[in-house]
């Protein structure tokens, strides 16, 4: 059975010296300043519960003066006409200091977040990775030149879109802030970025490295708060041209409506219920092993999450024996000790959110075949929870849970399998595990999926666009796609 194991005393200091003493304030026009209204908000620690530090709130007032500061550096010569080699010069320094301060941002993270440092690594590398990818970029962000009959010049300028409101939650603040800040800035715009109240930490940090690294002042800002007043006031600016919102799929929904007043560019990453499917002649051992991996990575907190693990009838059994035997053995602690294998669950609401879960999986008539159950008396943690026999109609496998939880469903064959797999307003991911190449091929094509991974999963690189189908999202993120997301065309006619 799980049990919670202590916390490891070897903490990173230079982590405990920003949280104790790092600036807490506002990120704006360069200057870290306190709140308008001078109101600050908790920062807790999910795997003890007890609070870290207070962070300044910002409030409309201060994103007032955020937007300003935005604009000003969007117009200002030493941004506006900053050379692309400068900036690409500007995204491998924010790289560097990433990497080179790789531990701290590691330890924050996991300490605001409660993912295991392992995760928190991955998280950080692969910011460092975005702003590597991005660095590339602003060199090569062509216009193009058009056919004409000889009497005029046509060509096409590639230009920054604005000032980018930018909100990100709490699953994976530091990674997704990399995602959105990265092409933003690689191509010449200005951002306002909204951090998750509940877990601002480590994007503050990033903003020290963002001066450090050179970046003239306004050109990113940084307002911690809530998303009532923070986030819909950024959302609400009229000289905010462009919001990337990463979260819910309900909030995603009210970002787009409320955008339309002032037609901005949205690109949204939402939720998911990703199918996870094992046919009988995949190498069983790493799909079993990655299957518990997908439902309690980041305990459960993922978008891409294989929430739904889909087993061929014929293996069903032996399959769903394997992940609750592995589920059960897995270890959770706070996510500092380097033996923890899945963290706390980042906040309380999120924690009685999966709890009340783990009641409508009962009543649906599914059966609890691991965990279910609170573990230790603080901190947010929770067992890895296995329910089988779910048919695919049931909540547990419609709604998203956003926690370490999985739905076990049987099906009959390669058509079924798609069928299930595709039954479900999202279409963030899926992982299909098998040996036949054709089969592999024919499932990514059926599976309506931003991303399929086959005999893999969590595979993440900036090459790659990322984003979700039907209700998981709107726009790409990441690779060459973001070119479009992050830019805007400008025809241009010259008559001889
Ligand atoms: P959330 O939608 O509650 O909040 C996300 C962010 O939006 C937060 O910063 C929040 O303060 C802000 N916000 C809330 N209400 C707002 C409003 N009215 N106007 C503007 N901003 C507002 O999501 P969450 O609980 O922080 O994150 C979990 C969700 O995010 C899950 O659904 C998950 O699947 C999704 N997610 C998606 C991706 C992806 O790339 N597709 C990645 C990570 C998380």
């Amino acid at each position: 059975m799980n049990n919670v194991i202590e916390t490891d005393s070897r903490v990173n200091q230079a982590a405990l010296n920003f949280i104790a003493n790092g600036p807490k304030h506002l990120l704006i026009d360069g200057h870290w300043v306190p709140a308008v209204s001078g109101r600050t908000f908790d920062v807790i620690d999910p795997a003890t519960e007890q609070v870290l530090t207070r962070v300044a709130e910002a409030d409309k007032a201060d994103v007032e003066l955020a937007v300003q500061a935005a604009r000003r550096a969007f117009e200002h010569p030493s941004w506006a006409t900053m050379s692309p080699h400068a900036r690409e010069a500007c995204l491998i320094r924010i790289a560097e200091l990433i990497e080179a301060n790789a531990e701290e941002l590691a330890t924050i993270e996991s300490l605001d977040n409660g993912m295991p440092m392992g995760m928190a690594h991955f998280s950080v590398t692969a910011a460092a990775n975005t702003f590597r990818y991005y660095a590339g970029w602003p060199t090569k962000a062509y216009g193009k030149t058009n056919p004409t009959d000889g009497s005029s010049f046509s060509y096409t300028l590639r230009e920054p879109i604005g000032v980018c409101g930018a909100i990100i939650p709490w699953n994976g603040p530091f990674m997704f802030a990399a995602w959105k800040i990265a092409p933003a800035i690689a191509f010449g715009n200005t951002v306002v970025i909204k951090p998750s109240e509940l877990t601002p930490l480590s994007i503050l940090r990033l903003g020290e490295l963002l001066l450090e690294a050179g970046l003239p002042a306004g050109v990113v800002n940084i307002v911690p708060g809530y998303g009532q007043t923070v986030g819909a006031a950024i959302v609400e600016h009229p000289d905010v041209d462009k919001i990337a919102f990463t979260g819910s799929t309900a909030v995603g929904k009210g970002i787009l409506r409320a955008s339309a007043d002032t037609m901005k560019k949205v690109t949204l990453e939402l939720g998911g219920k990703s199918p996870f499917v094992i046919f009988p002649d995949a190498d069983l051992d790493k799909a079993i092993q990655m299957a518990v991996v997908g439902f309690t990575g980041n305990s459960g907190q993922a978008c891409t999450a294989g929430s739904r693990v889909f087993i061929h009838e014929s293996i069903y059994e032996e399959v769903a024996a394997k992940i609750v035997a592995i589920a059960n053995q897995l270890v959770i602690g706070p996510g500092l000790n380097p033996a923890t294998q899945m963290g706390p669950i980042t906040t309380e609401k999120q924690f009685e959110k999966i709890e009340s879960y783990v009641a409508i999986g009962h009543a649906d008539g599914a059966t609890l075949a691991a965990g279910g159950a609170r573990v230790g008396t603080k901190g947010f943690f929770i067992q890895p929870t296995v329910f089988t026999h779910v048919t695919n109609g049931m909540r547990l496998a419609q709604e998203e849970i956003f926690g370490p939880v999985v739905a076990l469903i049987a099906f009959t064959d390669e058509d079924d399998a798609v069928l299930q797999g595709n039954d479900v307003s999202y279409g963030l991911a899926a992982s299909i595990w098998t040996k036949d190449l054709n089969r592999a091929h024919r499932v990514a094509s059926a599976l309506k999926a931003g991303t399929v991974w086959v005999n893999t999963m969590y595979e993440m690189d900036p090459i790659s666009p990322f984003g979700g189908f039907k209700q998981s999202g709107l726009g790409k993120e990441l690779g060459a796609e973001s070119v479009d997301a992050y830019t805007q065309i400008k025809s241009v006619v010259v008559r001889y």
